[in-house]
């Protein structure tokens, strides 16, 4: 769980004992391999670019780092744990200066920065974090807090005369990031089941965060409690909430039940116009993507850098960088994904019609 103050507290006192952190108690990731080359070289290892928000990432990314004069090597793997990992030592083999990771599984790639820093090679875990191992830096969003935002979505529209009856459909059981969205929907809703105030009908991981798999999770949570005793469908992020949307259309419920999500994909945006969904959660990936680039370069050529936070991954703290995120519903469509340039105006409404 990213920042909870207890855990950075725990990080700071092991960090402050490792000698990690600077004066001002900031970790600072660094790197044993500073690049002599003029242009660094990085290794970006997807798991997969499927996913609308990937390619965006990718794109972002490799874009700041060319304007940065570095050069970028990008793979992915297609949810394959063993090609990643083969690919990681193709990057490490074309001589790459800063190894970048989005893991499909946090603890399987530990592996892969094992092997990176064999080859003096700094690590940065990129959205995800990877579990157990040395990892140099950690860049990610708040993803308690996206699961806060999405289950107090729900926690401000119960019914007054009985509990509200929700589906819980969780990302996958492979990603930390997963595990911490569930625990903010948790501590949100927990004292609202204890009260009786909201019901949970049916609640499963869906394997990988594929679409597919969600839509059979509420294709059995509506046989299971019956199509008029489901009221909102608390899904962890667009895909999974896409996957949903599709097995209530098919139902004849899509628009008269709420659906949450996450990663403001155009197709959400505009389900949310047409009103199948009803919000998702918008963090600035242009941001993250080129703060990830800025920071490979700095590692790569030995500049310090100064992370705010720690997490920590079952091994070491490992420095944080977290970007904040906002709820988008119809309401506020405009002045976040659009204002920010994410997606246009006319690609959302014009696509909606
Ligand atoms: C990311 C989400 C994404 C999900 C599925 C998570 O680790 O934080 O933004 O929707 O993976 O790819």
């Amino acid at each position: 769980m990213p920042a909870r103050p207890l855990i950075v507290i725990a990080c700071c006192l092991l960090s402050l004992l490792t000698g990690l952190f600077f004066a001002r108690q900031q970790p600072t990731a660094s790197s044993s391999h500073p690049s002599t080359s003029p242009r660094p070289l990085i290794g970006f290892s997807m798991e997969t670019v499927k996913e609308e928000r990937w390619q965006m990432d990718r794109d972002f990314f490799t874009q700041r780092a060319k304007q940065l004069q570095a050069d970028v090597l990008v793979q992915a793997a297609n949810g394959d744990d063993s090609l990643q990992l083969t690919q990681v030592q193709s990057l490490l083999t074309q001589g790459i200066d800063v190894l970048v990771i989005i893991p499909r599984d946090g603890e399987a790639m530990a592996k892969a920065v094992a092997l990176a820093h064999a080859a003096n090679v700094p690590v940065i875990a990129y959205d995800r974090l990877l579990m157990n191992c040395d990892a140099n830096l950690y860049l990610t969003f708040d993803s308690f807090k996206i699961g806060q935002l999405q289950a107090q979505f729900l926690a401000d529209r119960l019914p007054s005369d009985r509990p509200m009856r929700i589906v819980r459909i969780y990302g996958a059981k492979t990603d930390n990031n997963a595990t911490n969205v569930k625990n903010g929907q948790d501590a949100i809703l927990q004292p609202l089941i204890d009260q009786g105030r909201v019901q949970i009908v049916f609640e499963d991981w869906a394997t990988d965060w594929k679409p597919e798999n969600a839509k059979k999770i509420t294709n059995a949570a509506i046989t299971r409690a019956g199509p008029q005793a489901i009221d909102a469908i608390l899904a962890c992020n667009d895909g999974t909430a896409g996957g949903a949307i599709q097995a209530l259309t098919e139902e004849g419920l899509a628009g008269r039940i709420l659906v949450t999500g996450q990663d403001a994909e155009l197709a959400a945006c505009q389900r949310i116009v047409q009103g199948t969904q009803t919000m998702t959660v918008y963090g600035s990936i242009k941001k993250l993507a080129h703060t990830a680039a800025e920071s490979a370069i700095k590692l790569a050529t030995g500049r310090p850098l100064i992370a705010q936070a720690s997490t920590f991954n079952g091994k070491i703290p490992v420095p944080t960088l977290m970007l904040d995120i906002v709820a988008v519903t119809q309401a506020n469509l405009k002045s976040t994904v659009i204002a920010d340039g994410y997606h246009t105006e006319q690609a959302i409404f014009q696509e909606s019609k």
